[in-house]
């Protein structure tokens, strides 16, 4: 049983009156766990076939699901290395269902580490347009681009730089903006007895002061009518209906629009939705807006310098794919990246990646790197091997080890854990030389 701090035992018995009783009485149960299906990887009925247990459909997204029970590890699960699914507590995925990201759409998510939502924004892009993943604290970032590596998401920039600066660099570039903001927690106090021990009404305070400066870069960054999702896994009023109030006092050219949603309830702003164990997540806010003013800054666009071998990076490609690659390649340093189309000028800003990292050049030579076949599908890839989830070979593989593989394969060659990839390795004599990131194996 979670021992809940008694002030916000008071103002949430004040705000859910005879609902108290119900709130209180979820305390004494576990939390929800769940996962969220990537359909860049895979369809539903093959990762069904993949777990070794069942999952049953979420309300806050098409592609999140509850696990039962009892399981544990998930992360060593093969699909997952493979990025076939990722690990999130179901309700997590109500925000970017209200955000609605479209194919084609430029997203920024300004406060994006570890990456759940920007893995389902990349997701629900389907590779086209862009998603600019934002997180200030550097050494979460880096999580945050492994994140969005195993998920496959081929058109994301990654970067770390303070919200005031990126988005007044990039004013007027984005359709959607996400910020799931940094706040008091109370919504993970079932799962995280850190959120308890640092919460104060002070703290409530003073992260109400930061959403709001953060919303006030975010505002930014939109274009006319771009769409604004205010989210928080917090119940405190301060933070949620507060803080968007303020905003709006602020801005009156930004209008508070129905969430779109049957989830969670209204909140107390009754456009906004709020999400309670009751309603079968562990607490959450999610406010949509709508910038209805012009902005007339737009960054300039990105001018890709040149490679200065760019036969080695066609060669590269040649290698690796069956197609020819039509996005621009850039080299950085001794780095091949692919990088998405239509950047806006990137230099200033912090940025840690730029599309999927290609390979690494060597002398004379470029060596591949994992990121080219996580984003790839096996269909695109000149030399794949598949091998079934339950197989020894792929629990060999992800250990790092070398494995056998038919003598007809040569090369670099991607392999595939029930045809979707997981990484790669160079073939030769019938053996497969393991190329699976050494900090990624399994132990
Ligand atoms: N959206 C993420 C996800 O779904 O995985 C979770 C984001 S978490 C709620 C909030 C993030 O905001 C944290 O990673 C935190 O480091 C970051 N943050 C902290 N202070 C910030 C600030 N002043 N501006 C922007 N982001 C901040």
């Amino acid at each position: 049983m979670v021992l809940l701090p008694q002030e916000f035992k008071n103002r949430m018995k004040d705000m859910l009156r005879e609902e108290y009783g119900a709130f209180l009485a979820e305390y004494e149960k576990p939390h929800f766990r769940g996962i969220r299906l990537n359909p860049l990887k895979c369809g539903e009925s093959v990762l069904r076939r993949a777990l070794p247990f069942p999952v049953e459909p979420a309300p806050f997204s098409p592609l999140s699901f509850y696990l039962p029970g009892g399981t544990e590890k998930i992360g060593l699960l093969p699909m997952h290395h493979a990025g076939a699914f990722y690990s999130q507590e179901p309700s997590a995925s109500g925000a970017v269902t209200v955000l609605a990201p479209r194919p084609g759409d430029t997203v920024l998510d300004l406060c994006a580490a570890p990456g759940g939502k920007s893995t389902q924004i990349a997701s629900l892009l389907g590779g086209r347009g862009l998603l600019w993943s934002n997180e200030v604290v550097r050494g979460r970032a880096s999580v945050l681009l492994s994140n969005l590596e195993r998920c496959g998401a081929a058109n994301a920039v990654v970067s770390s730089c303070h919200p005031e600066v990126l988005c007044g660099a990039l004013a007027g570039f984005f359709d959607k903006v996400l910020v799931d903001a940094p706040c008091s927690g109370e919504g993970m106090f079932r799962r995280d007895e850190k959120a308890v021990t640092e919460w104060s009404t002070a703290h409530v305070q003073a992260c109400a002061v930061r959403q709001l400066a953060i919303l006030e870069s975010a505002a930014q960054a939109l274009k006319e009518n771009g769409i604004l999702v205010y989210s928080t896994c917090t119940f405190s009023p301060g933070e949620n209906e507060g803080v968007v109030r303020g905003f709006l006092t602020r801005h009156p050219d930004f209008e508070l629009l129905d969430s779109g949603v049957s989830f969670g309830r209204p909140a107390a702003l009754p456009q906004a939705r709020r999400i309670y164990p009751m309603d079968g997540g562990e607490g959450h806010f999610i406010a949509r807006l709508r910038r209805n003013s012009q902005n007339r800054a737009f960054p300039a666009p990105y001018a890709v310098p040149k490679p200065a071998k760019p036969d080695l990076a066609q060669e590269l490609c040649g290698r690796l794919y069956r197609r020819p690659v039509s996005r621009p390649v850039q080299q950085l340093g001794g780095s091949l990246l692919l990088l998405p189309e239509n950047l806006p000028e990137l230099r200033n800003l912090g940025v840690i990646r730029a599309g999927i990292l290609l390979g690494e050049m060597k002398t004379n030579r470029v060596e591949p790197a994992h990121a080219a076949f996580m984003a790839a599908k096996p269909d695109e890839l000149n030399s794949v091997v598949s091998f079934s989830h339950d197989s020894p070979e792929i629990a060999a593989f992800l250990r790092g080890e070398e494995i056998a593989v038919p003598v007809s394969l040569k090369g670099y060659t991607g392999v595939a854990v029930d045809g979707v990839m997981t990484g790669f390795g160079k073939c030769s004599g019938g053996r497969l030389k393991n190329h699976y990131p050494k900090g990624l194996r399994s132990h």
